[in-house]
């Protein structure tokens, strides 16, 4: 039985070592575009690689996944964050949790993952065949034929997997295309926000822990740390937001309008309250001086401004109006966004393979035999925190089991 894969990255590599895990005699061999091997788990999380997630539930791992949710209900009951850092522990990487339930290697180093992974491939016997981009497949008499321009000879598989990971434009899928499989148009996912215009970005290093970023005009809402930077925003619940909105985003060209509440979930009430409190205590005090909420002191003032108030004012010079409008402005603070920024640190695409013709218990195409999908193929993504290398594993190690085998 010969089984090729495609694409040497995460989910490739580690798809062959299951192929050759479930079945030792299989001719197993992974052809490679590039000249490197697990080239993104290097650059991984900052070169650290954030393997996988802590959440070790499977219906809360499942919300981080902006398209593929439901089926990764089904692909993590096969393998999921345990199994995943049970399969590496057992292989002698220590691995470590940090509080916001990252998975790191402890060396803090993307080598030892991929050290890892060489050394399995080494010990199964599992060749790559480097520089070898694959633009045709020939379905030939129920096997494979798979070709390049750049070679003279094509090679022959009976079971093939598809593991080439994301595309940033169609175009890069229409040798899939030509057998007849379904994409979803790719569109980018996870990056940060645009403000050209806005003085915002002169608070550049201000993080707040917990504000809400909506998207005026949807549904769209998300919560967590921000930080300002020299040109937008980012930090976590911006990344989020840019992988839940992907595609609306994409549709309205990046120029949409966000609305901030710096003080995350405090009742408005209780912000009202709260500042006629400092009033009766400190009525003589510049408001400017006051820390409130947790909203770091240049936002504070940069607010104050912005609701066209003096920094210089005092508590006691504050009337309802003004009250009003400061609250308004710590909860609703709008910027148009015009741009995004590339998230250097992750960086995924959605779309891809249509998840309906794909048989998520087998990761087989439900509509040519023997072939099979994992990894960012796929049209399944996830927001930041180890969720894509997670859906990478899940979806290679149960490719790797070739369901259809006889
Ligand atoms: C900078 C960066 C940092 C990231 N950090 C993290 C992180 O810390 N945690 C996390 O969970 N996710 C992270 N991600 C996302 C994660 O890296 C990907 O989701 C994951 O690598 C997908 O694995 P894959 O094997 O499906 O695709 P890839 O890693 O993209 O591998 C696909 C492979 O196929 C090859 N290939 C493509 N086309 C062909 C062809 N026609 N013929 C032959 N070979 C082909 C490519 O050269 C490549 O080697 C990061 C992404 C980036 C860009």
């Amino acid at each position: 039985m010969r089984v090729g894969i495609i694409g040497a990255g995460a989910a490739g590599v580690f798809a062959a070592i299951q192929v050759k895990n479930n079945y030792p005699n299989a001719r197993v061999e992974i052809l490679e575009k590039s000249k490197k091997c697990l080239a993104k788990v290097k650059i991984s999380g900052g070169g650290r690689c954030n393997v996988t997630t802590g959440i070790e539930e499977i219906a809360k791992i499942c919300a981080s996944y902006p398209r593929g949710k439901n089926q990764m209900k089904k692909i993590l009951h096969q393998f999921g964050s345990v199994e995943t850092k049970e399969w590496f522990q057992s292989r002698g990487v220590k691995l470590k949790t940090e509080s916001d339930l990252r998975v790191f290697p402890i060396s803090d180093d993307s080598q030892t993952i991929i050290d890892c992974l060489l050394q399995e491939l080494k010990q199964k016997n599992i060749p790559i065949s480097y520089q070898y981009p694959i633009d045709h497949i020939k379905l030939s008499k129920g096997d494979f034929e798979v070709s390049s321009k750049r070679h003279e000879h094509s090679r022959t598989y009976t079971y093939l997997i598809i593991a080439t990971g994301g595309a940033p434009k169609i175009e890069g899928y229409t040798w899939l295309e030509k057998i007849g499989l379904q994409i979803i148009p790719p569109v980018p996912s996870l990056f940060t926000f645009n403000v050209p215009k806005s003085n915002v970005r002169k608070l550049m290093g201000i993080a707040v822990p917990h504000a809400i970023v909506k998207i005026l005009g949807t549904k769209l809402i998300s919560q967590g740390p921000v930080l300002i930077t020299h040109w937008g925003f980012s930090g976590p619940a911006i990344l989020k937001l840019s992988a839940f909105a992907a595609r609306d985003l994409h549709q309205s060209g990046y120029d949409f309008t966000i609305s901030i509440n710096w003080t995350g979930t405090i009742d408005q009430n209780v912000l009202k309250e709260n500042i006629l409190f400092e009033q009766q205590k400190q009525g003589r005090r510049k408001i400017s001086q006051v820390k409130l909420f947790g909203v770091p002191a240049r936002l504070w003032t940069y607010l104050i401004n912005k609701s066209s108030m003096s920094a210089e004012a005092t508590f006691a010079e504050l009337g309802s109006k003004s009250i009003n409008k400061l609250i308004h402005m710590l909860c609703n603070d709008t910027y148009r966004i015009q741009g995004k920024t590339t998230f250097k640190e992750e960086f995924v695409t959605a779309g891809g393979i249509d998840l309906a013709t794909v048989d998520t218990h087998s990761m087989e195409s439900k509509t040519i035999p023997k072939l099979y999908f994992c990894g960012e193929v796929l049209n399944i993504d996830g927001i930041t925190g180890g969720f894509n290398f997670q859906a990478a594993w899940s979806t290679a190690f149960i490719a790797g089991k070739l369901k259809s085998v006889s």
